[in-house]
């Protein structure tokens, strides 16, 4: 398994749908879809948006039932999930290493963009109840995201590669992706 990480707004699911369209053999396995499922199935969210406001040993549990619904997984596939979660308590790592020691990791990708391009992203997309965030807030998660790939890279002994997705570059994000899918 390959994972695909980025801050909310970064365009990972974008870059990695149309990656997926041109790489034969691979496919996606969405975090948030198996985290929005059990979250529904016991009562505790509607919808994804309300899932990173729940306490969180809940976001925990459900992250732990995650990981076991993943490890079952076999075949090639791309997982697309969140370095951390910002909860209103703070950062919550998406892959501690009690989820990751789970896990047969290939390698790590982080998609990043500007965080002025986040920001806008953000605001246009209706789809979704995306938090409104300040320059600073989203730069300081931008540095976060980072810190806890390498980390998880560490403990992998897997590599970390940094795709950028910035405005109107889209083909190139997809490119080096693809490139990475090998
Ligand atoms: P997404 O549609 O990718 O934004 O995912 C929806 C929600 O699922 C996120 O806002 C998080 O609350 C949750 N989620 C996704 N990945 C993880 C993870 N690795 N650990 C905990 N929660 C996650
Ligand atoms: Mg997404």
């Amino acid at each position: 398994m390959i994972i695909v990480m980025g801050i909310p707004g970064a365009g990972k699911t974008t870059v990695l749908s149309e990656t997926l369209r041109q790489a034969k053999g691979w496919r996606a396995i969405n975090w948030g879809d198996r985290m929005l499922e059990l979250a529904a199935a016991k009562g505790f969210a509607k919808g994804r948006d309300e899932i990173r406001k729940l306490p969180v040993e809940r976001q925990a549990e459900l992250q732990a039932a995650v990981a076991d619904s993943l490890a079952r997984e076999e075949g090639k596939f791309v997982l697309d999930t969140h370095c951390s979660i910002n909860t209103p308590k703070g950062y919550l790592p998406g892959l501690p290493y009690g989820v990751l020691g789970k896990l047969p990791v290939e390698r790590f990708v982080l998609i990043e963009a500007p965080a002025e391009s986040i920001i806008a992203r953000r605001r246009k997309d209706a789809t979704r109840a995306r938090d409104a965030q300040a320059a600073e807030a989203v730069a300081e998660q931008l540095f976060v995201n980072k810190a806890l790939v390498c980390a998880y890279a560490a403990f992998k002994g897997a590599p970390v590669a940094f795709v950028k997705n910035e405005d109107g570059k889209l083909s190139a994000a997809v490119e080096a992706l693809r490139a990475l899918l090998g």
